[in-house]
């Protein structure tokens, strides 16, 4: 049995902020929640794995674990952050630089204890509960807005984990809840958070700002500003009230406006786009969420930039901007559409710009 503090040690020599420890047994406790979830017919939701084994065996995913070493890093960035990026938007992608720290810390594990291990490192990756292994691991508790909740940084945290066939002594549980707070579920800006510890994904701004496609009127109100991610939960949150700032690098805020969005060009994203956590989704998703908070917003002084993409290669693009232009100044965006439904052989386009000149005859 290898002694938690050796691990631990090697972590703190890493500056990772929280190492815990878990054994690799079932999470017996999150089975039966999923499953009256899914009678209740609030799950499966977007984004996540439906399988219920695979969610809660973590064994199924690494032959042979013994242990589980659960860590968390602090990004704190909420006093640089602008309205348009979740907070957890760093200058590098944190799967990347979570996934380089864990091999570092298995190799000095191997050379600490001299001696051959298994070990698989997951950020984010597998579809497993991470948040139930880190709460059983004692990293924080899972709150009622859905996030995981550490004592000293709050929720804003990425967490990691490395499976292993070493048998290491484990953590305990905390002991620690929301009490009687509520503050998060009264302040969700898109009504997602219906009950306590229930997350409805489909309405969380979080997600409408990853979901592929067309996204209706209505829901596009609901976005605001938000072009990647959404905070409000874990910013009117007491357990975040001032906590340590985020020190590394490499997880410095990747802070860009809307204009930056607004200017990206689709087939040369710059290189430092390129890096960061929201590139998965391309950048005709983040052109079109910018256009979406321009409208939002009002911002009359991009008309003329959000005009010039009515003749982008994307139809969603061009479906976008000319929502946009109607939103931002309908007197001036009636005729600029009128002319360009002319030419627009887009089904989509075309049918969105019928719908908003029917607005005006
Ligand atoms: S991220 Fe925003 S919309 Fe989603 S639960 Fe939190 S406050 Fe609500
Ligand atoms: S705002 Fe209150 S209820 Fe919501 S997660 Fe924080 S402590 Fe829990």
């Amino acid at each position: 049995m290898i002694k938690k503090a050796l691990i631990k040690n090697i972590a703190e020599e890493l500056e990772i902020d929280i190492c815990r420890i878990t054994d690799g047994s079932d999470l017996k406790k999150y089975r039966e929640i999923l499953k009256e979830r899914k009678r209740s017919g609030l799950w499966p939701q977007p984004f996540t794995e439906s399988n219920i084994d695979r969610l809660s065996k973590p064994s199924l995913h690494f032959k042979g674990l013994k242990s589980i070493i659960v860590i968390a890093i602090n990004y704190n960035n909420s006093d640089k952050t602008n309205k348009y990026l979740s907070t957890y938007l760093s200058q590098k992608d944190y799967h990347i630089y979570l996934r380089e720290v864990m091999e570092k810390m298995v190799a000095k594990i191997k050379a600490e204890i001299n001696q051959d291990f298994k070990a698989k490192i997951f950020v984010d990756a597998a579809p497993f509960l991470e948040k139930a292994l880190a709460e059983r691991a004692g990293v924080g508790f899972i709150a009622k807005n859905s996030l995981l909740i550490n004592p000293d940084f709050g929720s804003y945290i990425f967490l990691g984990e490395i499976f292993t066939d070493l048998e290491i002594e484990k953590d305990e549980a905390l002991d620690l809840d929301c009490g009687e707070c509520t503050l998060c579920l009264e302040h969700c800006e898109g009504d997602a958070l219906t009950a306590p510890y229930q997350l409805e994904a489909d309405k969380c701004i979080a997600y409408l700002t990853q979901k592929k496609g067309i996204i209706p009127p209505a829901e596009r109100k609901k976005m605001g500003a938000h072009i990647w991610g959404c905070d409000s939960c874990q910013l009117i949150c007491p357990y975040n009230k001032a906590k340590p700032i985020n020190t590394k690098e490499e997880l410095q805020y990747f802070d860009k406006d809307i204009e930056y969005f607004l200017k990206l060009r689709r087939k040369d994203p710059p290189e430092e786009l390129k890096t960061t956590a929201i590139y998965w989704r391309g950048s005709r998703i983040l052109i079109r969420n910018a256009l979406i908070a321009a409208a939002n917003l009002e911002k009359k002084e991009y008309f003329d930039l959000i005009k010039a993409k009515l003749a982008d290669n994307s139809s969603l693009i061009r479906y976008y901007a000319a929502w946009s232009l109607s939103e931002i100044d309908y007197d001036k965006a009636l005729g600029i559409l009128k002319k360009h439904l002319a030419k627009e052989t887009n089904e989509k386009v075309r049918a969105e710009i019928k719908r908003i000149i029917l607005k005006h005859d």
